[in-house]
């Protein structure tokens, strides 16, 4: 099923989960493990990222370097499939422009709607790791919105081979990023609102927004979007903080404040099991803040810490 049908036919806000594919070797059952607290709770819809290919250089006996490409968490589309199988539970796998051909964006596409999968989430993707900035695939899509524009083909029936004849629509849902604290490349908000309207101007269903720590910059991003006339669903994105070194690697990485009160709670801390409380509280005082608030969905990154999201769940 859709996510805009599962948000179209609630009556209150739903819940949902973001995974990473388990690290290469670990097996399915880590993610099992991950996933099985989190059930209890009726996710809508759980969304699985997408993690490209990286450059690294190993050194070989001679002591020169030899350049090797390594993927650390493959099989998005297959771990969907798995969920789906295994939990009866809607999956929205990512897909990004960053690393693929609009080839073999097709054949990726073409894959999840063998595998029943109605729904993806159309992103970008961030610069490779020896990259100073993002840098397309040959052949491939700059922006997600041209990403977006391949999967509306695919939706009308158009494939990359010219014509073919009584081919098959696919009927993906598109998910959209947004960024109530700007996208770090974005020169300001505006411009970054106006290209994200644009994204939603070409058929996104949804926007699901990065982390954010502070609810007001989630409403005031809403307000935002709403005066320049995206009327989708927004559906918000949330994190708990559990350690000590997030204070600094989560605006770093994300391009994210965290609000004084809760980096000042942080520094109180002397371990991170402490930091995990207090992390495990503000997201409950932010969830709660934002079913009341009547948002959409609620949804959480659960990135290594799926009982502390589940905890908060189940105190809503
Ligand atoms: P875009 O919408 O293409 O925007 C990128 C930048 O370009 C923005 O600054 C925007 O303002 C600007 N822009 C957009 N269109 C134009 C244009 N036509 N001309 C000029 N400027 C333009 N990354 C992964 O690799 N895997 C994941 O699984 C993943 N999941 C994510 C999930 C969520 C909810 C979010 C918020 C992010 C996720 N990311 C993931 C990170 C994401 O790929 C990066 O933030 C990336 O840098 C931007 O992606 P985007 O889809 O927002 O890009």
């Amino acid at each position: 099923m859709k996510v805009i049908d599962h948000i179209n036919q609630a009556t209150e806000p739903l819940i949902s989960f973001e995974i990473l594919p388990p690290l290469k070797g670990k097996g399915i059952q880590s993610l099992y493990q991950h996933l099985d607290p989190l059930m209890e709770h009726k996710p809508a819809f759980i969304n699985v990222t997408y993690h490209r290919s990286e450059h690294v250089f190993k050194k070989k006996a001679d002591g020169t370097f030899e350049k090797v490409v390594i993927r650390k968490r493959p099989g998005t589309e297959s771990i969907c499939a798995a969920i789906m199988n295994k939990y009866n539970v809607d999956t929205v796998p990512h897909l990004i422009c960053g690393g693929f051909n609009i080839n073999e964006t097709e054949d990726a596409l073409i894959n999840l709607n063998y595998l029943g999968i109605d729904n993806v989430l159309v992103l970008r993707g961030d610069a490779a790791k020896n990259e100073a900035g993002f840098e397309p695939e040959p052949g491939g899509h700059k922006y997600a919105i041209d990403l977006l524009n391949q999967v509306n083909n695919l939706n009308a029936g158009i494939y990359l081979e010219e014509g073919l004849k009584n081919s098959s629509k696919t009927k993906f849902c598109i998910g959209v990023a947004g960024y109530p604290e700007k996208h770090f490349e974005a020169p300001n908000m505006d411009s970054d609102l106006q290209y994200l309207k644009k994204k939603v101007d070409a058929g996104a269903d949804y926007i699901v927004t990065q982390m954010f720590f502070d609810n007001s910059k989630y409403f005031s991003f809403v307000n935002s979007c709403r005066e320049i006339g995206i009327t989708v669903p927004i559906i918000p994105g949330l994190k708990p903080v559990y350690n000590i070194k997030q204070l600094t690697m989560l605006p770093k990485i994300f391009s994210i404040d965290l609000p004084t009160a809760l980096s000042s709670e942080m520094m109180k801390c002397k371990t991170d099991a402490e930091v995990e409380n207090v992390g495990a509280e503000w997201l409950l005082h932010q969830s709660k803040e934002l079913k009341k608030a009547g948002v959409p969905v609620l949804h959480y990154y659960t990135l290594g810490k799926p009982n502390i999201v589940a905890d908060v769940v189940s105190k809503l």
